[in-house]
C-alpha cells in the first residue's frame, strides 16, 4: 500500500459475494494493474455472513492495493457505498458492484473521459438492460419517470451507482448532512461537470441478487423523500380537497335538516368516513415518511459502523480469528 494518496480508489460494496468474489478479483484487478497509476481496491463487506471476509483477507495476501473495510453490521447498498467514499483516498473514485454487472474494463475509459472532457463526474449508463428482468426494466424506467416528475431532471437515465467522481465530488458528498441519501440523485444534485461512458449491462455472474423487492421500494421511497418535498405538497393538496368537500357536505346536511329530510343515509356515512379515513392515512403516511427523515438526521446516528479498516488497523480482522 503506497503511504501517499493513491491516483484510484475503487470502492465496491459487498454482501455475501463469496460466489462471485474470485470472478470479480479475476477481472478487476489486471484492469487496475495496467492503468499504470497509483490505486487503492476499498472492499466494503456490508457485514457478509458468508465467506466472503475470509475470501478477501486472503487476496490481501497477494495484493497489498486491496484495503478491506468491514462494516460491523449489515448497513445496506448505499450506506456501504457511502463508507467506501469516506474512507477513499484517492484523487478520484469510482464505485461499482461486486457481480460483474458494472464492467470493469471500461474503468480506464471513465479516467480518460474524465481527463479529457475536464469533468468531475463520469456516470457509467447502461446503453443494454436487456440482460435484466423485465420487472428490473420496468420498474427502473418507472423510478427514473417519476424522479424526473419530481424535478431530478439532472439525472441520467440509466444510471446506477457505477461512476467515477473528482475528490472535489467525493468531499461535497461526504460533507452532506442527509442520511439516507440516494447517491444516483444526490451526485447529479451537486451539479459537477459530468460526462457518461456507455456500457453493456451484464448478467450478475453468480451468486443471487441482494436486492429483493422491498429494498427496491425502500430505495425509491428514500430517493423521493430524499430528493423532493412534492409529496408533501400532495398531502396538502389532498387536505385542502377534504376540506371542501367537508364544508359541501356540511352544507348539504343543513340543507337536508330544513328541508325534513331527516333519515340519513346509511350507506354515504360509510362511504364518507371511509373515504376522509383514507385520505388521512395516505396524508399521514406521507407525514411520517418526512417526519421520519427529520428525526433520523437530527439523532446524527451513523448508517454504518467501521469495524476494521485494514489500512489503519494492524491486529487482525475478526474474520482471520
Ligand atoms: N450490496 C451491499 N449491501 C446490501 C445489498 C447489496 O453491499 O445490503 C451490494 C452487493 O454485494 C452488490 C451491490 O451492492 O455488490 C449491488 O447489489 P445486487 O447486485 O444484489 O443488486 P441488483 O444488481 O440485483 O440490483
Ligand atoms: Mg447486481
Amino acid at each position: 500500500m503506497p503511504a501517499s494518496a493513491p491516483v484510484l480508489s475503487v470502492v465496491v460494496p459487498m454482501l455475501d459475494e463469496a460466489d462471485v468474489l474470485p470472478l470479480f478479483i479475476e477481472r478487476l484487478r489486471p484492469v487496475l494493474d495496467g492503468l499504470g497509476e497509483a490505486y487503492e481496491l476499498v472492499a466494503v463487506d456490508d457485514g457478509s455472513r458468508d465467506a466472503t471476509p475470509v475470501l478477501l483477507q486472503a487476496a490481501r495476501r497477494t495484493w497489498p492495493e486491496l484495503r478491506v473495510l468491514r462494516l460491523r453490521a449489515n448497513a445496506g447498498h448505499q450506506a456501504a457505498i457511502s463508507a467506501g467514499l469516506a474512507a477513499a483516498r484517492g484523487a478520484w473514485v469510482v464505485t461499482l458492484d461486486a457481480d460483474l454487472q458494472d464492467p470493469p474494463e471500461i474503468i480506464p475509459d471513465m479516467l480518460r473521459a474524465a481527463r479529457a472532457e475536464e469533468a468531475d463526474v463520469v456516470y457509467g449508463v447502461r446503453t443494454d438492460r436487456s440482460s435484466d428482468s423485465a420487472f428490473k426494466r420496468r420498474s427502473a424506467r418507472a423510478f427514473y419517470g417519476l424522479m424526473r416528475a419530481m424535478g431530478a431532471k439532472d439525472a441520467p437515465d440509466n444510471a446506477g451507482d457505477y461512476r467515477l467522481m473528482s475528490r472535489a465530488t467525493v468531499d461535497a458528498v461526504n460533507a452532506l448532512p442527509e442520511d439516507h441519501r440516494v447517491l444516483r440523485l444526490v451526485v447529479p444534485a451537486l451539479g459537477f461537470p459530468s460526462t457518461t461512458v456507455g456500457y453493456v449491462r451484464e448478467q450478475r455472474a453468480a451468486g443471487a441478487s441482494k436486492y429483493p423487492l422491498a429494498r427496491m421500494v425502500r430505495l425509491s421511497v428514500d430517493a423521493v423523500t430524499g430528493f423532493s418535498s412534492a409529496p408533501l405538497r400532495l398531502a396538502t393538496w389532498f387536505g385542502l380537497g377534504g376540506f371542501v368537500l367537508a364544508v359541501v357536505l356540511l352544507g348539504y346536511a343543513l340543507v337536508a335538516k330544513i328541508v325534513g329530510h331527516t333519515v340519513a343515509g346509511w350507506t354515504s356515512t360509510v362511504v364518507i368516513v371511509a373515504a376522509f379515513g383514507a385520505i388521512q392515512l395516505l396524508c399521514l403516511g406521507v407525514l411520517g415518511e418526512y417526519v421520519g427523515r427529520i428525526y433520523a438526521t437530527l439523532q446524527r446516528r451513523p448508517t454504518y459502523y467501521v469495524a476494521h479498516d485494514s489500512l489503519r488497523d494492524s491486529s487482525p480482522a475478526p474474520a482471520d480469528a
